[in-house]
């Protein structure tokens, strides 16, 4: 089956059209700087006709990078698109693009395309966690995609395992607020250490910069304890750009074990996420991929 799939980030918009599980065409465009919800659905539409002119693909999965409500109709809260709450964002991109649209949060997508196709395949119990400008989070638990009673199951990100530390989400103590991209670039710009953060990760055992990232990895082996010890998975699965930091399972899985009991020890698997970029992008389209609306319904608990 043939389906679009987007993938909304702040800075770009990547869309492709899907065939068999795999990226058969592809484009990306920069977020418009407005993120308005009329500029973006323009955007979305636009990259939908130019990768199917002819309308040929009835189906559009769309990844977005914040909290939505049951119905994946509204969304709740995006740090990325604070204009974009409350709005019908599915029915009006549907409208817009003349095609059944399917709207589910990014680290799901991400999720599901792994499952799929990636490092959780075969897996029926794991969480993924993508570790970018935030922490966004997915579990799939008895081979079901867990979106909770309310809709937004799986915001590992905002565990608080993290002291007091003000969170973007407007709580407090959240992991995100500690090993979020953002949070890490402002941990070091008040310490007054330049660089980005792979640079800083690879320098990560100099004595000004241990501190600050042994600060973050313990919040993030916080997290992942505590997501192992209340869901029993088969593999914690690491994804997003920091995830390729180089040694950063190797770094994390002692870490992790400290704060794990020993029964939770002899299973812990901890893997780095295989289809990289791609992954929400692949799983945005799956939910249509799979069959049907009701099929996806099906996956989701
Ligand atoms: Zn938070």
């Amino acid at each position: 089956m043939r389906v679009l799939g987007a993938d909304l980030g702040g800075h770009f918009i990547k869309a492709a059209l899907v065939e068999g599980g795999a990226v058969a065409a592809r484009e990306t465009v920069p977020t418009p700087e407005s993120r308005s919800p009329a500029d973006v659905i323009a955007a979305v539409a636009a990259l939908a006709s130019r990768l199917d002119p002819e309308r040929s693909v009835k189906a559009l999965g769309v990844g977005f990078p914040g909290m939505l409500d049951s119905r994946r109709e509204k969304v709740l809260q995006a740090p990325n698109f604070p204009l974009m709450v409350g709005y019908p964002f599915r029915s009006a991109l549907a409208q817009a693009c003349g095609r059944e649209v399917a709207l589910e949060n990014d680290a799901h997508c991400a999720a599901l395309g792994e499952w799929a196709f990636g490092a959780a395949k075969d897996l029926t119990d794991f969480v993924l966690l993508t570790l970018g400008t935030g922490i966004g989070g997915a579990i799939v638990s008895g081979g079901r995609l867990v979106t909770g009673a309310y809709g937004k199951a799986g915001e590992l990100g905002h565990l608080a395992v993290a002291g007091d530390a003000p969170c973007g989400c407007g709580a407090l103590g959240h992991a995100e607020a500690l090993f979020g991209a953002d949070a890490l670039g402002r941990a070091f710009s008040e310490a007054g250490i330049e660089g980005d953060l792979p640079e800083l990760w690879l320098r990560r055992g100099e004595p000004r910069l241990a501190p600050l990232w042994e600060k973050a990895l313990d919040a993030l082996a916080r997290l992942i304890a505590s997501v192992s010890h209340a869901l029993d998975p088969q593999a914690v699965i690491l994804g997003g750009g920091l995830s390729r930091g180089l040694g950063l399972v190797e770094t994390l899985r002692p870490l992790v074990l400290r704060y794990t009991a020993p029964p939770f020890r002899e299973t812990f698997d901890l893997r780095l996420a295989a289809l990289g970029d791609d992954a929400a992008l692949l799983g945005s389209a799956l939910g249509f991929a799979l069959g049907s609306d009701l099929e996806f319904d099906q996956l989701c608990t």
